[in-house]
């Protein structure tokens, strides 16, 4: 007995955990800064983390009062009714939900290269077929409705990531119009924010009140540091009515994920004092690192090396661990997240010296 054919598919390569990587070095994790998976220096909000301990004994019981309760929260927060907020597991199960919700078997997606690897590795998952469009590194890895509509074909789902991951570069808005405006009725816009707090142009979401070709992909994992308890939601258009409860999975986020959403939602000071650190560390790198940068609308910045493997290598070596980005098809980037003031600075001579 076999499971379906799965040579199709690719496997998810998470970059490895601080506990490893300072084993293999014989560091202890703590001298180690790691920089590598886009998450919040700061940590969670402490308001989140309060509030996972204190439900900890309610862990007994399925998440109903909960998951209403930031369902609404977010609703209320983007002005847009609850019925648009498909809660998941992170913004990845969000992903997941789409490609429920709208894939037929056979149809086609267009995703970008380089990109964020479970866009492709989740429409494959519901039988969808996957095409890319390429954002050119002579180009600044601009994006633009040209860079996208140059490789459309009617694909039934466009995946843009603004800021994208892992060039930091963002769609602008009119762009955005214009690729919506020139696509088919029948194609789906999903515009994945998962960095868009720390941008400087306005999200997408008002416009799901305009127009249903446009979804919002949103997740608690970068700004607000909740990366380990899995939360992130997609913001529908209204008429899509009740197409969420039709595909999610009972209880899409736990109870521990909903009450930490509650909480980080009301702590402001926390995402101010997140996105500041990030403005700064940003600035700081493209500044100071002695490579060229490109500049970067999310919490990391890529910049040009030799060879990524070598230096990612050579800085691992020395305690610092970033991104080598060759399994995006960079394998002369590297993408570097931003750490706290103290981390950063340690980061940026530790690449200087190498590079
Ligand atoms: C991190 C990230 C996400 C969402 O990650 P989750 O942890 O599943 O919420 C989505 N898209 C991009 C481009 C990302 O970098």
């Amino acid at each position: 007995m076999q499971p379906r054919d799965l040579s199709t598919h690719s496997v998810y390569r998470a970059g490895r955990g601080i506990e490893e990587v300072a084993r293999e070095i014989g560091l202890d994790p703590d001298e180690l800064v790691k920089l590598s998976s886009n998450e919040n220096p700061l940590g969670p909000s402490p308001a989140a983390a309060e509030a996972i301990q204190q439900h900890a004994t309610h862990s007994h019981t399925y998440p109903k009062a909960a998951h209403t309760d930031l369902t609404d929260a977010i609703a209320r927060q983007w002005d847009v009714s609850p019925s648009q907020v498909w809660l998941a597991n992170g913004g990845d199960g969000a992903l997941d939900y789409l490609a429920r919700a709208f894939l037929e078997p056979g149809d086609g997606v267009l995703v970008p290269d380089p990109g964020f690897a479970y866009y492709s590795m989740s429409a494959r998952y519901h039988h969808g077929t996957v095409g890319t469009y390429q954002l050119n590194k002579a180009d600044g890895f601009e994006q633009t409705a040209t860079t996208v509509l140059e490789s459309y074909n009617g694909e039934r789902v466009v995946y843009i990531t603004s800021p994208h991951n892992p060039t930091g570069r963002e769609l602008p808005r009119e762009e955005l119009l214009t690729l919506a405006d020139r696509t088919d009725d029948s194609t789906l816009i999903l515009v994945d924010e998962a960095y868009a707090e720390f941008a400087s142009t306005d999200s997408a979401i008002d416009l799901l009140g305009e127009r249903d070709d446009i979804a919002v992909l949103r997740t608690f994992s970068k700004a607000y540091g909740l990366a380990g308890v899995r939360l992130g939601y997609l913001l529908a258009p209204p008429t899509w009515a009740d197409a969420y409860e039709r595909v999610t999975t009972p209880f899409a986020a736990s109870e521990l994920a909903c009450r930490a959403g509650l909480a980080a939602l009301e702590d402001d000071a926390h995402l101010d004092n997140t996105v500041e650190l990030v403005r700064w560390a940003r600035e700081y790198m493209h500044e100071q690192l002695q490579a060229h940068t490109w500049p970067s609308g999310g919490n990391f910045v890529l910049a040009a090396v030799d060879d990524a493997e070598t230096v990612a290598r050579d800085c691992r070596e020395r305690g610092v661990i970033v991104r080598d980005c060759t399994s995006f098809g960079l394998s002369d980037c590297i993408r570097i997240s931003c750490g706290t003031r103290e981390e950063t600075k340690r980061a940026v001579d530790v690449i200087n010296d190498i590079v």
